[in-house]
């Protein structure tokens, strides 16, 4: 249950390459639309020389400003810069990611000057808008949320989810996995109808979870997971990219790989192509001036789209294959296969799904792209305690994605904590000296299905010390391990020969942020935020003062009751077209500049108008294009006649 019931709770399902919030009220999910209208928001951060532009915006301007516009946080948080994930990604990137004391850090031009930020940070960007998207839909703050992570995540994966929420002001109730909150989407309105086995198809933008539910009477469990935390829309798209620039080079003997500029703008184009060839047979790609001013026209089929990916569409069969295997499930025993994630919506995925599954019908009643935040949503509601008819008796069972153990005598993985069961858990399991009068032990925890410890993953070591000297084999040493709901893993030791205890948490030290960082980066937050907030006002206030000038010249100019003299209409004018050049040549002024021109102007041009009696009349104000938020505030600092 969540321990602050004050406020509402959200659902953010966090993508690689979209985030979507959901909030669950009036007894059902609400899926909250961004500024732009968009039901997801792309996980997008964009720094340039004035501003941050997080979501669409930041999206919008990636062929720009390819190297400053960051992705794919998500592919970075939790790991190490060595790790092989990072190292075959930073090659595809247009950003730089460097290397700070084994951990990456994503390098930007912002404001002149060069920023890194962990990946930590960037996702903390990410879910400070989807907590804004909230904020301004609901019409109050929003703090306690529940985050998706991809079941394949590992601990030190979901810690670090968890931090960039703390950095982002929120207050995490749960992280869940994705394949879990879509089940949560897709079971709710099937209680009652039985034990049903479901697969959960899961197919983003940038990471691929299968996973095998089974659902009674509202209880989830996670039979099975299985995955590619690497294989998504963003590799088709990659695919169809690559054939392009072979066809540019073709046609006109350029390479355009280099310029990252183009390759970006290439890439926006495939994606939108790829989306198109779900629907029709063929895509055509117009881009003008691509490379050297050369347009570039061309198209593509889907089946050529099918045939460029076709190893990797026949991939996604192989985790399908594999979570049945691990849940001891043949295939005619699945009563369901859902969809979810936008790269489900690919023809050519299901009907190879469908086909293994022997014609089986695929259950696609979930929006693909919302139903992760929508599973998450009602989570949140079901941890503050909601007691609507529709999430009562909700009950949770999840599964640790990968066997955790330590090695012993020989570099062997001894497992504590099996693959697949369900969390929360806590286990433990006895171990002794392999020396006599051996007083410490080192305990190194891993996590994988490997023998050997060398072929598993490393999560951290601990020491024991102060163990009784005794002959080898005679000591005896319980190890626990304690996965909390979080999927959150603590392992201590304990010697009861002597019945002497001494506890070890493990400190995680792999990819993991400090509290010291955690701190730091939270106040990096709070000024970057203000920073935001100031450059917005800045905006506001520079728009108020251009739309002043443009409403006034053009209310002069219309004064069709010869109310002004032609005098008094030159010095309007004379004004407008002074503060429009000072505008001109200050586009960069602060916010007090614009304020001062300003009243500046409305000194010279208040009583003309009072002239005209135009108090409750004139040209309406213009609107800066982006948020409400901007609306509202321009109305409050906005020109001096108001529309009615
Ligand atoms: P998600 O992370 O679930 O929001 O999935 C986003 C991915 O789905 C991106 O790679 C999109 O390009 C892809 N996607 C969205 N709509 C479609 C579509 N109609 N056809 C193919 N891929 C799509």
């Amino acid at each position: 249950m969540a321990n602050e019931s004050n406020g509402p709770a959200v659902g953010i399902d966090l993508g690689t390459t979209y985030s979507c919030v959901g909030i669950f009220q009036h007894g059902k999910v609400e899926i909250i639309a961004n500024d732009q209208g968009h039901r997801t928001t792309p996980s997008y951060v964009a720094f340039n020389e004035s501003e941050r532009l997080i979501g669409d915006a930041a999206k919008n301007q990636v062929a720009m400003n390819p190297s400053n516009t960051v992705f794919d946080a998500k592919r970075l948080i939790g790991r190490r810069f060595d790790d092989h994930v990072v190292q075959s990604d930073v090659k595809l990137w247009p950003f730089e990611v460097i290397d700070v004391d084994g951990r990456p850090k994503v390098k930007v031009e912002y404001k002149s000057e060069t920023k890194a930020f962990y990946p930590e940070e960037i996702s903390s960007m990410v879910l400070t808008k989807m907590k804004e998207i909230s904020e301004a839909y609901l019409g109050k703050s929003v703090t306690n949320v529940v985050i998706t992570v991809p079941a394949y995540f590992n601990d030190s994966q979901r810690q670090a989810t968890k931090d960039a929420g703390t950095i982002a002001g929120l207050n995490v109730l749960r992280t869940i996995n994705e394949p879990t909150a879509a089940a949560i989407a897709y079971g709710l309105d099937k209680k009652g109808g039985g034990e049903r086995n479901v697969l959960i198809f899961d197919l983003g933008g940038g990471t691929f979870d299968v996973s095998l539910l089974v659902i009674e009477n509202g209880i989830f469990e996670v039979r099975s997971t299985a995955g590619d935390t690497h294989l998504g829309g963003e590799d088709f798209d990659n695919r169809m990219v690559t054939h392009l620039m072979k066809q540019f080079k073709t046609r006109y003997h350029k390479d355009i790989g280099k310029n990252r500029r183009a390759v970006s703008r290439l890439h926006t184009a495939c994606e939108r192509a790829k989306r198109t060839l779900s629907s029709s047979t063929q895509a055509s790609i117009e881009i003008d001036s691509l490379f050297d001013g050369i347009d570039f026209y061309t198209s593509i089929t889907r089946a050529r789209f099918e045939e460029l990916n076709a190893d990797l569409f026949q991939m996604t069969l192989e985790p399908v294959k594999k979570s049945l295997r691990d849940a001891k499930m043949d295939k005619s025993q699945v009563h369901e296969i859902v969809l979810v994630g936008g790269s489900t919506r690919i023809p050519k995925i299901q009907k190879l799904l469908q086909e293994f599954f022997i014609g089986k019908e695929l259950n696609k009643s979930i929006n693909p792209d919302e139903a992760v935040a929508y599973g998450a949503a009602v989570q949140a509601a079901v941890l503050c305690g909601d007691t609507s008819n529709n999430v009562q008796d909700l009950l949770l069972l999840d599964v640790a994605p990968l066997s955790l153990g330590v090695e012993t005598e020989g570099g062997v993985m001894n497992m504590v904590v099996k693959r697949n069961s369900t969390i929360p858990t806590k286990q433990r399991t006895p171990f002794t000296t392999c020396w006599d009068n051996q007083n410490e032990v080192l305990f190194k925890v891993y996590e994988g299905e490997r023998a050997m410890t060398k072929d598993n993953n490393l999560l951290g070591e601990f020491l024991l010390s102060g163990i009784q000297p005794a002959p080898q084999n005679v000591p005896h040493i319980d190890v626990t391990f304690d996965i909390d709901a979080n999927g959150i893993l603590n392992v201590s030791a304990v010697d009861t020969s002597t019945g002497s205890e001494s506890k070890i948490t493990i400190a995680n030290d792999k990819g993991r942020l400090s509290k010291d960082d955690i701190e730091r980066m939270v106040n990096d937050a709070e000024r970057y935020k203000a920073e935001d907030d100031k450059q917005r006002e800045r905006v506001i206030a520079m728009n108020s003062l251009e739309s002043y000038c443009f409403n006034m010249k053009s209310t002069v100019k219309d004064d069709k009751m010869d109310k002004l003299s032609k005098d008094e209409q030159k010095t309007v004018l004379d004004k407008c077209n002074e503060v429009l050049s000072w505008l001109d040549r200050n586009q960069t002024a602060e916010k007090d500049g614009f304020e001062h021109q300003q009243k500046d102007i409305e000194k010279v041009c208040a009583p003309i108008i009072k002239k005209m009696n135009l108090g409750a009349g004139g040209v309406p104000p213009r609107l800066p294009r982006d948020s409400q938020r901007s609306r509202g505030s321009q109305q409050s600092s906005g020109p001096a006649f108001e529309v009615d």
